[in-house]
């Protein structure tokens, strides 16, 4: 993979603006933009996953984040989601993409499929899914108010109608709605969890998407996941069952159209001023007992 242009690592006040888009996806999304800024940044949750990448696509200010950090050395059950996702907010950002590899659950999401879910389920066990736990933040700042937050629709429709609309602009039919299941992981399925998580009627299994969803809620971010299939779940297919090898060959095979997609989402999302959905007014003005970044 090409090497990105980058500058050096600086730490910034949490407060400046630097883009309003993130993009959580490795180096495949941003290693072939003109010109990249690099920059890391602390939260009260600790280091995000890796340093930002600021860069801009269709005149859109764009943070990338890789989720696994660049080498891809941190599993989905070490991913500091909570920081990432403070990141992110921190530099400016309001709208994400979430691009994940998934296992499709029926036999009609093969490999290469795109769905765009509507729905999700977590079957994660042990990871921390909110910034609102009553206890002070991480960092000992102040303490945060407990909140239950509504979250029946977990993505932001707008950003799901940009999604849809950049994988059609580039004549890949993306599957319209569906549900992701995410596992904790690191191992994938048994043929028993995956033939049970099918017969539920769920569409896609993977191991990041939560909490990544609901912590953007919680910031009042707005989230759309982008599912590419890269298997057959092994209760769907004949096999041995789903390997990483076979999953990181369909995803690298695939990356280049789903950054193009990307890309597109990027260009149609609406302007962050303008947001007109549930993300954005999340809290409905309640007091949080933070502020957030
Ligand atoms: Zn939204």
């Amino acid at each position: 993979m090409a090497e990105t242009q980058t500058t050096a690592p600086s730490v910034i006040p949490k407060t400046a603006p630097q883009a309003e888009i993130g993009v959580i996806g490795g180096s495949g999304f941003y290693s072939f933009l003109d010109d990249v800024t690099e920059i890391t940044v602390d939260t009260p949750y600790g280091a995000p996953s890796d340093s930002l990448f600021l860069g801009e696509v269709a005149g859109r200010r764009v943070a990338f984040l890789p989720r696994h950090g660049r080498k891809h050395h941190l599993p989905p059950h070490r991913i500091n989601y909570r920081a990432n996702l403070w990141a992110l907010r921190s530099v400016g950002v309001r709208q994400v993409l979430g691009p994940c590899a998934v296992g499709g659950l029926r036999p009609e999401f093969g490999p290469g499929t795109l769905l765009v879910p509507d729905q999700i389920v977590d079957r994660t066990k042990a990871r921390a899914q909110t910034y609102f736990d009553g206890e002070p933040l991480p960092d000992g700042g102040p303490r945060p108010n407990v909140v239950h937050l509504t979250f029946a629709d977990p993505y932001c429709p707008q950003g799901r109608l940009a999604a849809l609309k950049a994988a059609r602009g580039r004549d890949w039919e993306p599957v319209d709605g569906g549900t992701l299941v995410v596992i904790e992981g690191p191992r994938f399925s048994t043929r028993a969890e995956s033939r049970w998580h099918a017969a539920q009627g769920w569409s896609v299994v993977g191991m990041t998407g939560h909490p990544e969803a609901v912590l953007a809620r919680e910031l009042e971010l707005c989230y759309t996941s982008l599912t590419l299939v890269t298997d057959l779940d092994a209760g769907t297919e004949a096999g041995d069952g789903v390997s990483h090898e076979e999953v990181m060959r369909v995803f690298a095979s695939n990356v280049d159209r789903l950054r193009d997609v990307l890309f597109d989402a990027v260009a149609a999302l609406p302007d962050p001023a303008e947001r007109d959905c549930v993300c954005a007014r999340a809290h409905e003005g309640r007091d949080l007992g933070i502020e957030l970044p």
